[in-house]
């Protein structure tokens, strides 16, 4: 399991203590070093990045702008971002 955040604000983190530990599971961190630096972009990102999850690919794209580490997830398969 990855969790991995659109941004850092309380209200998206505050669920991850149940989450860290759990055998299989990655918990990133919502800052913008970890989830950027997770993500491979970097200060001045202008690429999407993949997330491969299984059987299905995600793209991210970092953001900035609501919060400093914002990342916005497209979905190819649905079209939903
Ligand atoms: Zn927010």
């Amino acid at each position: 399991m990855l969790v991995l955040h659109s941004h850092s604000h309380d209200d998206h983190v505050a669920g991850d203590g149940q989450f860290r530990g759990r055998r299989g599971t990655v918990v990133v961190g919502a800052d913008r070093d970890a989830a950027w630096g997770y993500l491979g972009f970097t200060e001045q990102p202008e690429s999407m990045r993949p997330i491969d999850l299984g059987e299905r690919v995600l793209q991210a794209l970092a953001t900035p702008g609501h919060d400093a580490a914002a990342i916005t997830y497209y979905d190819p398969w649905t079209g939903f971002s």
